[in-house]
């Protein structure tokens, strides 16, 4: 299909979901050269968001880097987090925590880690005589952020908590005042608010581009493979997929609107109830905000194709599809003018905006607070699925 623009533009974007339009380099070299300086400037690895937040970067020491300690080396921390952080400019892989001394051994050799900087879960506590770690990355199950936050906040560093940022409001405050009790940073992984196109469609919709919004769809699922994983396991994860990945669609509903949801309702639905006994398969939420908007959301652990949002504006729409991966996001707009930048590696920019808010003494765009929002309103899900009623918002 081509991407044209129509009188019923609208439409016309409408019906080409899901199937969007693969926007590609033709369509990047039509965007203003202003526009394809900045975004060219994004996508260069290492440095992808001193370029577009030139405040951020301030008059910090070119040489200066963030020291990083992560947190449990499971798959994230091992395919994504350290090859991340050997492209970043201000920050590094200085050090690690795992309770499996196989692995230490292997991150020692790969990633030429001093003993001295090699903790585990107990042991961390210890990091306060050491200089070379500046940040903690927590890279645990959901249920165990809380405990490493806490330890490193009281070891005098900053902490960075992988999203969901634990499985309850009350731990979620405890890291809030672990962090605030030593003065120290705290900031959760939601990579995705350092993505280009993510951050082009929350401008599309405060400068009411197309109008304002009027309602939101947004939903992110997968299949979650092998059923012995601590994400099936309500203890380790809180939760299933709307604590795995339907947060992204949670979080989108509210970086789009801007405001906070006043109710939510729910409907959770089970087709393997012995695989999914102890959480949520699939999850229906919707969310109803202040002046009138509704976002529907849905997220899944059974399979693969729900990865999309479309956001609903008077004169026209635009979206994302796919929209929350860590790569190959690709944008629409129902007017067929582009929504495609080059591609940035999200966890770096991620890393690298937490090092320069550091270095700059500056806050963080996705504080813990925001972290705690999002648990809180998740909790209210769960509420509704379980009462079939609505919940209200305080
Ligand atoms: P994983 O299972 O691959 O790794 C978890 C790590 O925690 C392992 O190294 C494991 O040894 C360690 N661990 C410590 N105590 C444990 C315990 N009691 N039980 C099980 N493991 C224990 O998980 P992951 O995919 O790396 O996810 C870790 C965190 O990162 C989660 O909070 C998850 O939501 C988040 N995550 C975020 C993204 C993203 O895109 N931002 C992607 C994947 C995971």
């Amino acid at each position: 299909m081509k991407c044209t623009q129509r009188r019923d533009a609208s439409a016309t974007f409408l019906a080409s979901r899901p199937a969007l339009c693969q926007i590609g380099p033709m369509q990047t070299q039509r965007q203003t050269r202003r526009e394809f300086i900045r975004l060219a400037s994004l996508a260069a690895a290492g440095a992808p968001l001193l370029s577009s937040w030139p405040s951020r970067a301030g008059a910090v020491d070119p040489d200066r880097k963030i020291g990083f300690a992560l947190c449990g080396l499971g798959g994230l921390s091992t395919g994504l987090l350290a090859p991340a952080l050997q492209t970043t400019r201000h920050c590094r892989l200085a050090g690690i925590v795992t309770g499996t001394p196989a692995k230490a051994a292997s991150w020692k050799a790969k990633y030429n880690i001093p003993d001295k900087n090699i903790y585990n879960y107990q042991t961390m506590v210890n990091m306060a005589d050491n200089p070379d770690i500046d940040v903690v990355y927590v890279v645990t199950p959901n249920a165990l952020h809380a405990e490493s936050a806490v330890k490193a906040a009281k070891a005098g560093k900053h902490v960075l908590s992988e999203k969901p940022m634990e499985v309850s409001v009350e731990k979620c405050k405890q890291m809030i005042d672990a962090c605030k009790a030593a003065n120290r940073l705290l900031a959760i992984g939601y990579r995705n608010r350092f993505e280009p196109h993510t951050i082009e469609c929350i401008r599309l919709a405060r400068e009411k581009v197309f109008g304002p919004v009027k309602s939101i769809e947004a939903s992110f699922g997968f299949g979650i493979g092998t059923p012995n994983q601590w994400r099936l396991k309500h203890d380790l994860s809180g939760g299933g997929a709307l604590m795995d990945v339907g947060i992204y669609a949670l979080q989108t509903a509210r970086y789009i609107s801007g405001e906070e949801p006043v109710e939510v309702s729910a409907k959770e639905t089970k087709t393997d109830p012995v695989k999914f006994k102890e959480v949520d398969e699939t999850m229906a939420f919707l969310l109803k905000f202040p002046d009138g908007v509704i976002a529907s959301c849905r997220t899944t652990f059974a399979g693969g194709g729900l990865n999309s949002y479309t956001v609903h504006a008077e004169k026209g729409a635009f979206g994302l599809g796919p929209a929350y991966g860590y790569g190959g996001v690709r944008g629409q707009r129902s007017d067929g003018q582009p929504l495609a930048f080059p591609e940035v590696n999200q966890f770096a920019a991620e890393m690298e905006d937490f090092s320069l808010c550091i270095l700059n003494h500056k806050p963080t765009i996705v504080p813990g607070e925001e972290g705690l929002r999002d648990v809180k309103i998740m909790m209210a899900i769960y509420e509704a699925a379980k009462s079939g009623q609505p919940v209200k918002m305080e």
